[in-house]
């Protein structure tokens, strides 16, 4: 490189040099939530999106950290990489300028060097106290899961809930009133699964949940129990009311079929129902009421079969 060239590539050195400066500072202030929320995992995002959208109320539980930890987050990871960039431009600068005669009479190559080895520390911190925040709010997520009660997929109440519910039922000596349970199973989730995607299949467990929460009446609770299997509580009805709601159930999902992608999924549904008998202990219900969903299934699927 002549001499002569020096002047301009230098200006052009600075240029980027506080064209850097001034994009991380921009960035910081306009990252999405949304892309803040991919770089950290799917329980996090689910938990913050519940957040976000206001469905559950973590407003209270994360009053001192969450806003904290994601202004640290947002910040230290976008600065680092837009750093790195940076540091990779300039030592590509030096490497052509140490290239050209006396240039290392006018540039104190060492102390910019150092000035950005400095940086990058500071940077490095920030990532790693904004991991150790990741970390705590991760375990912080795990902790909600269990008192919220709330699974975060489907929104309906979690097995843990299912539990906690079902042992106060069951710790009265006598029911004062009749209660049914109806253990919902989605019939071939697994080709669904296959044949649409995961994604898909997720939708697929949204629209069950929904639809089973919005057929049901006050009283009542929904439980996601495992995969794609649901356990409903039915709260104050006899056996004909509780027969005509799980069929009530079969025919809105028969009904209602959820679009992925422009293209309709069929689902259906195959129930078992069993009454709560006051000597039953939740083994012994989930039992019955497994009996009666495999009879149903070997019946043919999308059907309710009872086990009094
Ligand atoms: P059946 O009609 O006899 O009930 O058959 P099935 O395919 O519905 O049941 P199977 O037990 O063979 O498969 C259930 C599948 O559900 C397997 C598992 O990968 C999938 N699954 C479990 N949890 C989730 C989830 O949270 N999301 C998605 N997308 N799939 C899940
Ligand atoms: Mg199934
Ligand atoms: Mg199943």
């Amino acid at each position: 490189m002549e001499s002569a060239q020096i002047h301009p590539f230098l200006s052009l050195f600075c240029k980027e040099l506080s064209f850097h400066l001034e994009s991380v500072s921009a960035r910081q202030k306009t990252i999405d939530p949304s892309e803040f929320a991919e770089l950290v995992s799917t329980a996090t995002k689910e938990i913050l999106e519940a957040y976000l959208d206001g469905s559950l109320d973590l407003q209270e539980y994360y009053s001192n950290s969450l806003d904290g930890y994601k202004e640290i987050a947002i910040q230290s990871i976008d600065s680092f990489s837009q750093s790195n960039i940076t540091i990779g431009k300039i030592n590509d600068y030096q490497s052509t300028l140490l290239g050209c005669p006396d240039t290392q009479k006018y540039i104190d190559f060492s102390s910019i060097n150092e000035k950005m080895c400095d940086l990058q520390s500071h940077l490095n911190d920030e990532v790693t106290r904004a991991n150790k925040m990741i970390q705590k709010l991760n375990n912080q997520v795990h902790e909600l899961e269990i008192t919220t009660t709330l699974d975060p997929l489907t929104k309906a109440f979690n097995r843990h809930a299912l539990q906690k519910h079902f042992t106060e039922i069951l710790a009265r000596d006598r029911l004062t009133h009749e209660m049914f349970v109806l253990m919902v199973d989605i019939d071939n989730f697994k080709t669904i699964n296959d044949r649409y995607g995961h994604i898909a299949g997720d939708k697929v467990l949204i629209f069950a949940s929904k639809l089973l929460k919005k057929a049901l009446r006050d009283g009542d609770r929904l439980y996601r129990f495992g995969g794609e299997e649901f356990v409903v509580l039915l709260n104050r009805t006899d056996l004909e009311g509780a027969k005509l709601v799980g069929e009530r159930l079969l025919s809105l999902c028969r009904q209602n079929k959820p679009l992925f992608q422009n293209e309709q999924i069929a689902v259906t549904l195959s129930v078992g129902l069993t009454p709560i008998r006051d000597d039953d202990t939740i083994d012994s219900l989930i039992h019955r009421s497994d009996v009666a969903l495999y009879r149903a299934k070997k019946a043919g699927k999308d059907r309710l079969e009872m086990e009094i």
